[in-house]
């Protein structure tokens, strides 16, 4: 079979095949906002249709995409290590390239520790595969259980930590707890910000974890800055491990390359996964100190206790090790906080000008830009009448005329809220981010003119919502 062919010659099926058999609901919202596009190549920061338009791609498949798509230094070692027809999976043996990039992962994760740290013991050393976020998250909350024999998890409000059980009891939507039934118990959610609610839900003894995002995927939320320094006295005062959820906010993103970093913190437990996979093999990790591992693997018939199939794969590995190789030595960490500082700027300057843009925040390349009702008696108008039928339809009324006029994919971030998320490819340059403030501007501006375009757009959004 010749996939190459099979894809030319079934691309004018791609969205009914795949409402068909795969997720007909999702295909409703794509072709409802214009956004069900036949996108056939991708390279860096582009994605290209059928007729060789150009989209730039500001969601990065939800921060995969960190050191652009299809990298070809990526492309490269994959081939290699296909070629290299390696003992792969022999799951009784000790694969080098696991240890190999176990070793080049712990560096980058305790160069910031070592430093904020000056204490060796804090170091982490040891890393578990997964194959995704979510199954990171997993395994860190089985860790951390069993190391203290305690049985709660704290998590913060707004949370996302993935979509299995453990980590869905983790989340701070319920939207996506709604309709599964009981999840993990003894999982409690704490405002960010507030140590009195974390030091009464600490000091109850029963905490095995506190999980965060230092900067949050949802909203891009953190809190102040001494909160997380506060945190971790009172967890390391309580006897709970901190565990840094640094799934999406890893690898760069924020300008660092851990997020944690920015608040001088030496977390238990580091959870990545995304980037990792240097956008092609799906590669995750757990990375922890051997206290912990001597805890849950504690003897030689527990050797296997925690495990998986795939976690330590020949191409993850390969993936994972030419992934840190390229974010590093085509300085994209650098480069995402200064593409991150002027596109910031460049929005608090629209900011200034349009009034239902209320407040832009971000770290690096994780940005959010939040909308509010108006003061203006029209636009308070339109602004009612959207939000009676859906509290996330004003959002789209920004996202979709970037795709469908300037071809900039973005996204609208969490259920029921005014939020605009940017997570572009962290290989961005000047153009891109002229290009993103230009599209922004002339679409905010659309928005502040009621009646108008955008609002017809709003319109039939809503009737869609309605009739849905
Ligand atoms: N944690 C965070 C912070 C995330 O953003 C995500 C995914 O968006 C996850 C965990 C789950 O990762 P995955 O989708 O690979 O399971």
């Amino acid at each position: 079979m010749n996939i190459s062919e099979l894809f030319n010659n079934r691309l004018h099926e791609q969205h009914d095949l795949f409402a068909k058999h795969v997720n007909p609901q999702l295909v409703r919202v794509l072709r409802t906002i214009g956004f069900d596009k036949k996108y056939v190549r991708a390279e860096g920061q582009y994605l290209y249709d059928k007729e060789g338009n150009q989209y730039l791609d500001f969601l990065s498949g939800y921060g995969v995409f960190n050191m652009g798509r299809n990298h070809p230094r990526l492309k490269k070692s994959l081939h290699e290590a296909l070629d290299m027809d390696t003992a792969n999976m022999v799951q009784m043996d000790a694969p080098l390239l696991a240890g190999i990039l176990a070793e080049k992962l712990l560096e980058k994760v305790n160069g910031s520790v070592l430093r904020q740290a000056q204490d060796e013991r804090k170091n982490l050393d040891t890393v578990f595969f997964t194959n995704s976020g979510t199954e990171a998250n997993e395994g860190a909350i089985k860790f951390a259980r069993c190391a203290t024999k305690r049985q709660r998890i704290i998590y913060l409000e707004h949370a996302f930590h993935g979509l299995t059980t453990g980590s869905l009891a983790l989340n701070g939507n319920d939207e996506f707890k709604n309709g599964f039934g009981d999840l993990l118990p003894g999982c409690t959610a704490v405002p960010a910000g507030d140590l009195n609610v974390l030091e009464y839900e600490l000091s109850k003894k029963d905490v095995a974890a506190f999980v965060f995002e230092a900067v949050q995927g949802k909203g891009v939320y953190s809190p102040p800055k001494e909160y997380f320094a506060k945190a971790e006295e009172l967890c390391r005062k309580h006897g709970t491990l901190l565990v840094a959820d640094e799934v999406q906010s890893g690898l760069g993103r924020t300008g660092k390359w851990f997020a944690f970093e920015h608040f001088g913190i030496s977390p238990d437990i580091v959870t990545i996964a995304k980037a990792l996979s240097g956008g092609f093999v799906p590669v995750g990790a757990i990375c922890y100190r051997k206290d912990i591992y001597n805890k849950v693997y504690s003897k030689m018939d527990r050797c296997v206790v925690h495990s998986n199939t795939f976690g330590r794969n020949t191409l993850a590995m390969a993936a994972g090790l030419t992934a840190l190789k390229v974010l590093e030595e085509e300085n994209l960490i650098e480069n995402a906080a200064k593409r991150g500082e002027e596109i910031v700027n460049g929005l608090n300057l629209i900011k200034e000008k349009f009034e239902m843009v209320s407040d832009v925040r971000g770290r690096g390349l994780m940005i959010a830009i939040e909308f509010d009702r108006p003061k203006s008696t029209k636009l308070k108008i339109g602004w009612d009448l959207i939000h009676k039928v859906n509290s996330g339809l004003f959002g789209q009324m920004v996202v979709v005329p970037l795709l469908t006029k300037h071809r900039i994919l973005t996204q609208v971030t969490g259920h029921n809220c005014d939020i605009v998320k940017l997570l572009p490819p962290l290989c961005i340059n000047d153009e891109d981010v002229n290009h993103f403030l230009t599209a922004f501007e002339d679409v905010v501006s659309e928005c502040h003119k009621f009646p108008g375009g955008a609002w017809e757009i709003g319109k039939q959004l809503a009737k869609q919502a309605l009739s849905a």
